[in-house]
């Protein structure tokens, strides 16, 4: 196999474990190199947004380590490898030191997305943590035990920061929440349902300061002070900061290959360089961004038949993103961008059904939270797929 030139996929998250499970299903003999600037260790990135809650610190998260895997899917597996240069005329990846170059038939890039770091100044801001990766959840779980930390401030009402109060809550810390816009998950749902999930989180403890920035965070006589653009104060031991994340596009711009918002595909996943292929949260699949599970599955399982011989599209059911705030569960199909139409809401305490339709009467989206979600099901039957 010295002279056959491998498959060579960058990334051993959910998108790069995932195509080269599927490929391996397909093609058993077709060289196969993993690169990885962590250390490769399989996990389920969702589970870090749960870990309080389930009791699971990072060492209890990793379900295979790099050599298992490696023997699993009969590739060799590059840990702690980060690749500097790709040379796309010569089908060459540089990693490291200039000095190793691994030759490519194909290439995936598998990136995945960095966390967006709002600017904060202040003399602590070594005590503002993100997690979005396995490395990042230990550091921070550490931290937590190591400063004794019982308030935790988190920037970002979002998803991820919505997830992470729950979580902490559970994990039986105070949690003080500060975003920008009006209420939760403010990108995600109509405002009758991002109430609905704050009142819940309320009445667990969060405390919510809406309409506000952190500008700063500092040493204070007890702990950290965290200062808001309101002029505000908050008291805590550590901050998380949960901002969202963008698609890692810099390796591939350097590259010269189209990007966008994401590494730039066309539904084979074919980046605009000749055998070069993006997925997952880095890629941008024929316009969509969707930093997600669901789709980077169908993107690796239409992938691995494209890189077995059979060229393969990537098609989009509709996808609800489940959203995990265990005492007020919301379930989302986002409005595509847009659109026209309007939303009808039903509700009753915390239970929010929220409808979006079109002037035809076509469903084009949906907020559910608490009880709500069980209407998931028949709805997202009437759901028109995302990439038919
Ligand atoms: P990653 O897992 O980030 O993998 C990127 C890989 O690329 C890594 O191995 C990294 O080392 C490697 N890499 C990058 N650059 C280089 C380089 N230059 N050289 C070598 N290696 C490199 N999605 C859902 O659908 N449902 C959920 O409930 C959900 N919850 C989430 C909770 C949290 C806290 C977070 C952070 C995300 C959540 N998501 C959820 C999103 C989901 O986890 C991601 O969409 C998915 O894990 C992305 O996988 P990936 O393989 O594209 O990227």
């Amino acid at each position: 196999a010295e002279n056959t030139p491998a498959i060579v996929v960058i990334g051993t998250g959910l998108a790069g474990y995932g195509l080269v499970k599927e490929l391996r299903k397909l093609d058993k003999e077709t060289p196969v190199i993993m690169i990885t600037s962590d250390d490769g260790a399989a996990y389920s990135k969702p589970m870090l947004s749960t870990g309080f809650t389930r009791n699971m610190d990072a060492a209890a998260l990793v379900q295979k380590d790099a050599g298992t895997m490696g023997q699993e899917l009969d590739a060799s597996i590059w840990t702690s490898t980060k690749v500097t240069s790709i040379d796309t005329d010569k089908q060459i990846v540089t990693v490291g030191d200039q000095q190793t170059q691994i030759h490519y038939s194909k290439l995936v890039l598998a990136l995945g997305a960095d966390v967006i770091r709002p600017p904060i100044g202040g003399n602590a801001t070594e005590f503002v943590y993100s997690v979005n990766d396995l490395l990042d959840y230990d550091d921070f779980r550490k931290a937590v035990e190591r400063n004794n930390v019982k308030k935790i401030c988190i920037i970002g009402g979002g998803l991820i920061g919505c997830e992470f109060t729950n979580d902490l809550l559970n994990g039986g810390f105070e949690i003080d929440t500060v975003d920008p816009l009006g209420y939760c998950l403010p990108t995600l749902l109509p405002e009758q349902a991002g109430k609905a999930v704050q009142a819940a989180l309320e009445e667990q403890g969060a405390t919510f300061h809406f309409g506000k920035l952190v500008t700063e965070v500092n040493k204070g006589a007890n702990g950290l002070e965290v200062t808001l653009n309101s002029g505000d104060k908050l008291a805590c031991d550590l901050v998380v900061s949960a901002v969202g994340v963008r698609p890692r596009i810099e390796l591939a711009k350097e590259t010269g290959l189209a990007v966008n918002r994401g590494i730039v595909t066309n539904r084979l996943c074919e980046t605009s360089a000749t055998n070069v292929y993006a997925i997952g949260d880095c890629a941008e699949v024929n316009g969509h961004v969707l930093v997600y599970v669901a789709p980077l599955m169908a993107q690796g399982r239409a992938l691995a038949k494209t890189l077995a011989g059979e060229a393969t599209e990537v098609s989009y059911p509709a996808m609800p993103v489940a959203i995990k705030t265990p005492t007020c569960p919301v379930n989302v199909s986002p409005v595509p961008r847009d659109a026209e139409g309007e939303w009808s809401i039903e509700q009753d305490g915390n239970n929010v059904v929220a409808t979006f339709r079109d002037p035809s009467g076509q469903l084009l989206g949906f907020a559910l939270t608490g009880e709500g979600i069980k209407q998931k099901m028949a709805l997202q039957k009437e759901l028109p797929p995302i990439m038919a």
